[in-house]
């Protein structure tokens, strides 16, 4: 069913007409500070805010074995979060339409030197057109708009005529085990769609990832005897100097990956923490790189963790120091691999149309060079999988914040999508 102009143009108007409240409720997300591991408050706040509109409410710890069995669970390392995942359910009088999934997670990165932010990271301050704070665009606004899409069908008196899943999530930015676990749960549908901030446009494709920490040791001692002790600091400037090389040689390999070959630098080798060392005049005996790299769709993440290990190794067994210390590699986080969205699906189609009348431009679709949850759902649930959310800036930076213009304009895209992906049944009154 394609929407006729005047009800489309009933949905855009009841998105503005709660503009204000859904602002008001993103504030409220980006003041909770939920860095990983305390997601806890964050979550049970979404819980009560499905639950008052009437959702059937679900919420579930993950399941650890059942991660580490399936082949798309990353490594559940002494950091991982134990939140909850919640899922608010929206059950139709009538299943008539396509069923739906809408997701966001509510984990954000550390927010880095708050001397360097213009106003304190989880301000939620509004300037202009824009909404600063850490989680701001990645994806708070998101979360929201999930919500408040589904609120404007029903401040017209319409809900979605299949059943709807709202499900919130965490450990995105470190695992992907919160979308996995969703699925390992038994949820799924006939799409999911996660409001990521994605300028406005459809991931066409996007890069798996893995985290890993090289572990460097070496042999202490007084700084007057350096001669004889193994620097580990130093070891380490080696070692990330040879992994450069596989970034260089991964990426000269794009010609060969669909969807990357015009990038200029489509896969990323972030060298991301380095701790070492315990003493300025001590040789440091222990220095552990944190490191995060991308791998195009189609590249196994048991195949690229293999090849990132043995060149390690191989490098190792060629330097002085390192031949008698070999460092050791230990995968500790994304674990994920990379996924197209197809084209000629009838939920891009949909989404088409939903973006046009909502924003009056054709819908582009672009390459991502970062993790998504979206993959869960491509490679697993074999479902299509929309990301497509709010023009943002500075995630994972300093100074993040999200346009509030371009979030009214997606949830009314949003909005727009439900209504003709799901149908439309009166409300119960
Ligand atoms: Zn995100």
């Amino acid at each position: 069913m394609t929407l006729d102009a005047d009800l489309r143009q009933r949905i855009i108007q009841s998105v503005a007409d709660g503009f204000d409240d859904q602002i008001a409720f993103t504030q409220e997300l980006v003041r909770m500070p939920s860095l990983r591991g305390h997601e806890h408050p964050v979550q049970d706040l979404l819980h009560r805010s499905l639950q008052s509109r009437g959702y059937a409410m679900d919420r579930f710890q993950m399941d650890h074995a059942a991660i580490a069995a399936h082949p798309g669970g990353s490594k559940i390392s002494d950091d991982h979060s134990d939140a909850p995942i919640v899922v608010g359910i929206h059950h139709p009088r009538e299943e008539a339409g396509r069923s739906l999934i809408l997701q966001s997670h509510l984990d954000v990165v550390p927010e880095g030197l708050h001397d360097m932010w213009s106003d304190p990271p989880f301000s939620a301050k509004i300037d202009g057109d824009w909404m600063y704070g850490r989680g701001a665009g990645d994806m708070k606004a998101g979360a929201a708009a999930n919500i408040f899409a589904l609120d404007a069908l029903r401040r017209i008196g319409l809900q979605p005529a299949a059943t709807v899943y709202v499900q919130s999530v965490v450990e995105e930015e470190s695992t992907g085990n919160g979308a996995l676990q969703t699925y390992l749960q038994g949820y799924t549908a006939d799409a999911v769609f996660i409001p990521e901030p994605e300028e406005e446009m459809l991931v066409r494709a996007n890069v798996g990832v893995l985290w890993f920490q090289v572990q460097l040791r070496g042999v202490p001692k007084h700084v007057r005897e350096m001669g004889e002790g193994a620097n580990a600091i130093d070891a380490a400037t080696r070692v990330t100097a040879a992994l450069r090389q596989i970034e260089a040689e991964w990426n000269a390999d794009k010609a060969n990956h669909r969807h990357f070959e015009n990038e200029t630098h489509p896969i990323n080798l972030n060298i991301g923490k380095i701790e070492g060392g315990d003493w300025a005049s001590s040789v440091p005996s222990w220095c552990n790189i944190d490191c995060r790299v991308s791998l195009y769709p189609g590249h196994s993440a048991d195949d690229a963790a293999a090849e990132i290990t043995d060149r390690i190794a191989a490098f190792a067994a060629a330097d002085g120091f390192l031949s008698n210390n070999p460092p050791k590699v230990v995968f500790n986080g994304f674990y994920a691999e990379g996924y197209v969205l197809e084209e000629g699906t009838e939920a891009e189609a949909v989404l088409g149309r939903a973006h046009e009348a909502a924003i009056g431009a054709p819908l582009k679709s672009f390459m991502t060079p970062s993790y998504l949850d979206t993959r869960v759902y491509a490679l697993y649930n074999k479902i299509p999988a929309l990301c497509y959310g709010p023009i943002s800036r500075n995630i994972h930076g300093i100074d993040e914040c999200v346009s509030l213009p371009s979030v009214q304009r997606i949830t009314a895209a949003m909005a727009l999508f439900i209504a003709e992906w799901c149908g439309l049944e009166a409300c119960e009154s």
